[in-house]
């Protein structure tokens, strides 16, 4: 086919209650490195509430949220659990942060509360004293770049044998002590790198677009981009904080 005429459709699942450290940062990147390719790329936004078709969509963001904004958005979750667990189980292709990360699990258990997650994923969260907030570095097999970021939650997440996004640098990751941060399962990556991951991380996106192309069109192929200034941020930080 003409590669110009694909198109990736990103849904924006409850921006109305999670979009903590501005998590729509990693749509705005999706958006602008399929632009910059001629490929098409669109985004809906689902508040609480909406009708979701997950037919129509290649890649689903779930952003971070507050322990009360999580316990509402919940709720709503349970209400489409059987149509995400269907888009991820068909390799549909999701990017989870923090409390949407938690989420995915078994629950996410407060110091006053037992928020029930969606189990799409086998881990669960607990809350445990102080919270884990600093920038982190990992290393991640999805690229050869280290992965860059922030963390902020007081939430420790135990993945059980999955596979995690990668290997910490530096920070506290998952739970302050597997030395693991975040989840891959399927095409479905869970973190807590929030605000916002992808800019300083291109190859993440990429691999993100790439499994969105490939599921949809059969080919995974994206021209090279000039990433310069990407690589010198995600650089800075590795060099601040890893390596002098
Ligand atoms: N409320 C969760 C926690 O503190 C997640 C917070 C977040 O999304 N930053 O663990």
């Amino acid at each position: 086919m003409d590669m110009e005429e694909r198109k990736v459709v990103i849904g924006h699942l409850y921006p109305d209650l999670l979009n903590l450290y501005g998590d729509r940062g990693n749509i705005a990147c999706m958006m602008q490195r399929c632009i910059w390719r001629g490929i098409k790329a669109e985004t809906i936004e689902f508040n609480t509430g909406s009708t979701i078709d997950f037919s129509k969509l290649d890649i689903v963001l779930l952003g971070g949220g507050s322990d009360r904004e999580q316990a509402i958005v919940c709720k709503n979750l349970l209400e489409i659990r059987e149509q995400f667990r269907e888009y991820i189980e068909d390799h549909g292709v999701v990017l989870a942060v923090c409390g949407g990360y938690q989420l995915l699990g078994k629950y996410y258990k407060t110091g006053s509360e037992m928020i029930e997650g969606l189990d799409l994923v086998d881990m669960y969260t607990e809350q445990e004293e102080g919270r884990l907030i600093d920038n982190i570095v990992l290393q991640s097999d999805l690229a050869d770049m280290p992965v860059v970021g922030f963390e902020n939650h007081g939430g420790r997440t135990y993945i059980k044998d999955n596979q995690p996004f990668g290997k910490v640098l530096y920070g506290s990751g998952n739970d302050g002590k597997s030395g693991y941060e975040g989840v891959i399962y399927k095409n479905v990556i869970g973190t807590y790198l929030h605000g916002p991951l992808l800019p300083k991380n291109p190859q993440i996106c990429d691999h993100l677009l790439g499994r969105a192309l490939e599921r949809r069109y059969g080919s995974a192929e994206l021209a090279p981009l000039d990433d310069r200034q990407e690589e010198a941020a995600n650089s800075y930080i590795y060099h601040r904080f890893v390596k002098e």
